[in-house]
């Protein structure tokens, strides 16, 4: 069984800004997603294929391994391309590290203690590249909900405070990159840090945060870190920071202005989330017993379903009415269906002349989001409600 560590480096931004989380977490089950297993098969993925591109472990043992994974329930075709999207960016840094020493150091799946700063921290880097006064990091990110980037990233840090525990004695480990490939998103994000700043970073900021953290002390502070905390539905600190969100001072008139409209905006994204929240907790916990005065469990809307299709098919057609009207037309898979049905690379050779991405229609987003402005927005927002 997976050890868990109460300080892990994936948890890392949550407990750094609110210590007492990771403690807290602890009083609630921690839930398994089918997204974590997928992405623990495309490590596997990756992992062979790099033992392998490094001479590690030979083609029949690959191959034998590859199969085992295609057999997984969880296993699509699409999964080779994005794995080997990551195991392509690795060996480019390979070929880099070569080029500069002969001496470069690679590991694959190396266990990182970082418990030197951390109370039992310890995590695994997916990639570990050292050569000549550099060490890199590389992450695989399967996951395609949340973009994450390596700028600033604490669980890549902690990863390379681990690796310079392990490697720094027989290295010399002046810079540190960490980058971070998430291929289903086609992102890649690199950051960069000298081995100094990073443990200067590590002595007077972690160390003493991980201790309070361990400890359950310290201060709860809500804020975008909350959205995987375990406690979060339930978290004191996370309601009473959004029902202050709520509060809003109107200025004096009838009717909102822009710049309310723009303050409100701020923040209803963060109240939407956390309303939805204590609205599925609510009912899962009703569902097996709470009481919540004044609200009740009743039966959603439903659907009335056919319960043998092909009786139904029989009776009409026997009844005169023709095929083509009681049956839908054929369609086609949706694209990300048909990927994990052919794989990316195949489908984009067969038929990626017919497959175009049409403008996306207009949303307003805080102006940190990084995507550019959308351009002629009146013109364009007209054509995409015409069609
Ligand atoms: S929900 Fe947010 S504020 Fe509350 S414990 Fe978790 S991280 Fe801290």
């Amino acid at each position: 069984m997976a050890q868990h560590a109460i300080l892990s480096a994936s948890s890392a931004s949550r407990w750094m800004a609110c210590p007492p989380c990771a403690r807290l977490e602890q009083k609630f089950e921690n839930r398994t997603s089918p997204y974590a297993a997928e992405g623990t098969l495309a490590h596997e993925l990756g992992e062979i294929n790099l033992k392998h591109s490094l001479g590690e472990i030979n083609k029949r043992k690959l191959n034998s391994e590859i199969k085992k994974i295609e057999s997984h329930e969880l296993y699509t075709a699409d999964m080779p391309d994005y794995v080997e999207t990551y195991v392509n960016t690795c060996l480019e840094k390979v070929s880099e590290a070569k080029a500069k020493t002969k001496d470069a150091l690679f590991k694959i799946e190396q266990r990182l203690d970082f418990s030197e700063w951390v109370p039992e921290g310890f995590g695994t880097g997916d990639f570990v590249i050292i050569a000549d006064g550099t060490m890199e990091i590389c992450d695989l990110k399967y996951g395609k909900g949340v973009p994450v980037s390596a700028i600033g990233n604490k669980q890549m840090r902690l990863y390379a405070l681990g690796a310079i525990a392990e490697f720094g004695f027989l290295y010399d480990i002046e810079n540190v990159k960490m980058t971070i490939i998430q291929p289903r998103l086609d992102s890649i994000s690199t950051d960069e840090i000298s081995a100094d700043e990073l443990i200067e970073w590590a002595e007077e900021f972690v160390k003493p945060t991980a201790q309070l953290a361990f400890n359950g002390e310290g201060e709860f502070c809500a804020g975008e870190h909350c959205g995987f905390c375990r406690a979060k539905t339930v978290c004191k600190a996370r309601a009473d920071k959004n029902l202050e969100l709520a509060k809003y001072e109107f200025r004096t008139s009838d009717t909102l202005s822009d710049k309310d409209i723009a303050d409100i905006l701020g923040k209803a994204e963060e109240l939407s989330k956390w309303a939805k929240d204590i609205q599925e907790y609510a009912l899962d916990q009703a569902l097996q017993g709470a009481n919540y005065e004044g609200w009740k469990i009743v039966e959603g809307r439903s659907n009335r379903k056919y319960t043998d299709t092909e009786k139904v098919a029989e009776i009409l057609l026997n009844n005169e009415y023709k095929e083509d009207k009681i049956y839908k037309p054929k369609e086609l898979q949706g694209l990300t269906n048909m990927e994990k049905l052919v794989g990316k690379k195949k489908l984009t050779e067969l038929v990626g002349e017919f497959i175009v991405k049409p403008p996306g229609k207009p949303v307003l987003v805080n102006e940190d989001d990084k995507r550019p402005v959308f351009n002629s927005a009146k013109a364009d927002f007209q054509e995409v409600k015409e069609k």
